[in-house]
């Protein structure tokens, strides 16, 4: 069977792009492997959304990231309706960092989008904000902008419910890893790992970070990929209890020596609950697919690790630690640091450059991919980039 577009990436991105595609009445085949369950052991692709919890919020120094939230969280409840899973948990988002001197510029920028924006949030400092949020120490001179209506999105259980919804209306999902793109003048046409070979008027390649793989895009995609280490704080029911009320946290250091970002309590299917943080102290950028792959075949540096988790007792100084673990990411970022929507042929389509920020906007960056691969005007000043690179 033909179809009119075929998605290639069944990951944040993709599979609400192909959702929106079918909402809009266009016949859809959305390719991309399940998650593998031995990482160490798989040759194939990985994603960036095989974990249990992203940030999400509007608060954003840029405009037009804090947009595409806005755009994608109003849509969250229906999208847990239509697929059938529960992705979002209101646990408030802070953002904090100094508010004058070295490293002020993100909080200040970040203040006057949520003015302009009119993004609900509260503004607190010194002691207000020690009594909000009793088990962080921030230091003197931190501002924290809180937005109540943030908190985290489960990723995988995101991309469930856009799958469930897309394939209640009508989306083929086909388990399989992409080879071969081929612009054969009137169609499309799509090769798999396993053998099968798919047909369609478009496609569109949002394979993440893998959208630089040879053989899928015409041109090749303008992404830096850096390695990214997370690390985990095991915490007892005790601890996790003590720490309820704990919003996601994104925060600049006062020295201007970089920033962190930490997950409140999160149960993981391992049945252990723990606190995630994650800010590299340095960029080490992947240049090849084979690269990426043996990156996230590991368990990300033991070193980075250290320091994350380092800065994470500076900022909870009573955390109660059952013990430390770590693993690896990638974030994949464009040349102005914008989603990349764009056209390299009539047929052949790119969605990808998430800039480690694009979990809680997926549906948005999915529906702006679908208006754009159907020819389909994209939301007139709205946005202040025009997603190309
Ligand atoms: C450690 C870490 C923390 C982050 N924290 C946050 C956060 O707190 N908030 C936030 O908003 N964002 C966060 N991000 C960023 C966010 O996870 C990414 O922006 C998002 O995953 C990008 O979605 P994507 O669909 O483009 O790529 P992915 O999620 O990587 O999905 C790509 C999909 O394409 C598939 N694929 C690739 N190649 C092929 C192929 N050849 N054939 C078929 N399928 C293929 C893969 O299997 C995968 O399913 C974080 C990222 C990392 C690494």
């Amino acid at each position: 069977m033909g179809f009119d577009v075929i998605v290639v990436g069944a990951g944040l991105w993709g599979s609400a792009c192909a959702r929106h595609l079918s909402a809009m009445g266009a016949r859809v085949a959305l390719v991309g492997p399940a998650e593998p369950q031995d990482a160490a052991a798989h040759n194939g692709v990985f994603a960036s959304h095989y974990d249990e919890a992203r940030i999400t919020r509007r608060l954003d120094n840029s405009r037009d990231w804090a947009l595409f939230a806005d755009a994608a969280m109003r849509r969250y409840a229906e999208i847990e309706t239509l697929g059938g899973q529960k992705f979002f948990h209101k646990v408030g988002a802070l953002m904090a960092g100094p508010e004058s001197g070295v490293g002020s510029n993100y909080m200040r920028d970040t203040a006057a989008v949520a003015q302009a924006e009119s993004i609900a949030h509260d503004a607190l400092r010194g002691a207000a904000l020690q009594e909000r949020f009793p088990f962080f120490d921030f230091p003197d001179g931190i501002l924290g902008l809180f937005e109540k209506e943030g908190g985290w999105i489960n990723p995988r259980a995101h991309v469930a419910a856009e799958i469930g919804a897309g394939v209640a209306n009508g989306v083929t999902l086909v388990q399989d890893e992409v080879v071969e793109v081929e612009d054969i003048g009137n169609g499309v046409t799509v090769r798999c790992a396993g053998g099968e070979t798919l047909q369609a008027d478009k496609v569109v390649v949002a394979g993440g970070a893998f959208s630089k793989a040879p053989g899928l895009l015409p041109d090749p995609v303008p992404l830096q990929v850096y390695a990214r280490t997370i690390a985990f704080v095991e915490i007892d029911a005790a601890e996790a209890e003590r720490l309820k009320d704990m919003p996601s946290v994104v925060y600049f250091y006062p020295d201007g020596a970089g920033d962190c970002y930490v997950l409140p309590p999160v149960l993981y299917p391992d049945g252990k609950t723990y606190l995630k943080i994650g800010g590299d102290p340095t960029d080490v950028e992947l240049s090849t697919v084979s690269e990426m792959k043996e990156w996230f075949r590991g368990d990300g540096d033991p070193k980075a690790a250290d320091y994350m988790v380092a800065q994470l007792f500076k900022l909870m100084p009573n955390l109660a630690s059952q013990g430390v673990s770590h693993n690896s990411c990638v974030t994949s970022f464009t040349p102005r640091s914008t989603p990349l929507i764009y056209g390299q042929s009539e047929r052949v389509y790119a969605v990808t450059g998430g800039n480690g920020a694009g979990a809680k906007c997926a549906d948005e960056i999915g529906r702006l991919g679908a208006l754009k691969v159907l020819g389909k005007p994209l939301p007139e000043n709205r946005y202040q980039t025009d997603f190309l690179l």
